[in-house]
């Protein structure tokens, strides 16, 4: 059974540039799936949409257009779901200091959840609950730790309490919105392996956002590669690491230090740009080694060019039909 379902997504922020209003296409008519308990990586570089689109899912920011089915049920259209769902769907943002209110222990930001959504059976239950997690988490000592406060704690003892926070609630589907990006190299290991523990435990389903495509592999079952608020290519994640079919994902894996094996950079033009107008064509197509005439002027379709298999591409979908 699907735990998500996400029909043709559009987020445009508008923008006054020269006295004209723009659009900054930030997602651009987006569809996928995910399975419950699967957990599906989303990659691309910074501006590719990834961070608005997890905004979205979660329901921190409203969609200009398209539709979200949350186990079949319609979650689009508003931000104020149903307690239950409020619950059931969690986000973990990128910096662990933006996600505790300053004011109070991390404790007590552990512990209102619980009881607003009672979760346990009292307030000395929720207490225990949270201090045997926070040891089993290497969180230690407990007591300690649960009387401070956020700028007490270091980044990293930060996130694994916003990881337990998220997960104490039980969620159905959890956003990893580049969890691990703004920590030091040193604990981001252990971050990730908390976190997989979790969600492996409880069979959360889980969308991973990451600019880190080595990340990406050994966290997901299903990769999504993003370029300019589309979808370019879609399959699971050893296929796509092994034989990635698309310009840009064979481009960012060539790039990758620990995926390539031969010292072979395919090289790229220029940097992701901010679509403002309608696009004419691939949006790639400016920065794609083997662009053609046809790139420049029809947008390529998401094909499933083999069973699971997604592309965006004129070429690599050519090839498959010949
Ligand atoms: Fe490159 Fe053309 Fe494929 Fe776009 S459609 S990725 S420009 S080859």
């Amino acid at each position: 059974m699907n735990v998500l379902e996400v029909k043709n997504l559009k987020k445009y922020f508008p923008l006054r540039k020269f006295g004209k209003k723009h659009y900054v296409r930030a997602v651009d008519g987006v569809s996928f799936t995910i399975k419950e308990g699967e957990i599906i990586g989303i990659l691309g570089e910074s501006g590719c949409g990834k961070s608005t689109l997890g905004l979205l899912i979660s329901r921190l920011e409203l969609e200009t257009e398209g539709e979200i089915k949350f186990k079949d049920q319609k979650i689009s259209e508003t931000l104020k779901l149903p307690k239950d769902i409020r619950r059931r769907i969690q986000i973990i943002l990128q910096n662990p200091y933006d996600s505790f209110d300053p004011r109070f222990t991390v404790g007590d930001s552990l512990f209102i959840p619980l009881k607003i959504n009672q979760i346990g059976d009292s307030d000395d239950d929720r207490r225990n609950m949270i201090l045997e997690h926070m040891e089993k988490s290497g969180l230690t000592p407990s007591k300690d730790l649960y009387r401070r406060y956020p700028h007490e704690l270091s980044g990293g003892q930060l996130q694994r309490l916003s990881i337990l926070r998220a997960m104490l609630l039980k969620p159905d589907f959890l956003v990893a919105d580049e969890c691990v990006s703004m920590l030091d190299v040193s604990v981001r290991a252990d971050v990730i392996n908390l976190l997989m523990d979790l969600v492996q435990s409880l069979d959360t389903s889980m969308m991973f956002i990451t600019h880190d495509i080595s990340l990406g592999r050994y966290v997901s079952d299903r990769i999504l590669v993003m370029y300019l608020g589309k979808i370019v290519e879609m399959a699971p994640a050893d296929v796509i690491m092994e034989n990635p079919l698309h310009p840009y994902t064979k481009i960012l894996i060539s790039y990758s230090p620990t995926l390539i094996k031969k010292k072979t950079r395919i090289p790229i033009k220029g940097e992701v740009q901010t679509l403002l107008s309608e696009p004419k064509g691939c949006r790639f197509a400016p920065r794609c080694p083997y662009a053609q005439d046809i790139c420049y002027q029809i947008e390529p379709n998401l094909v499933e060019i083999s069973p699971n298999r997604f592309v965006a591409c004129h070429i690599v979908e050519k090839e498959a039909r010949s």
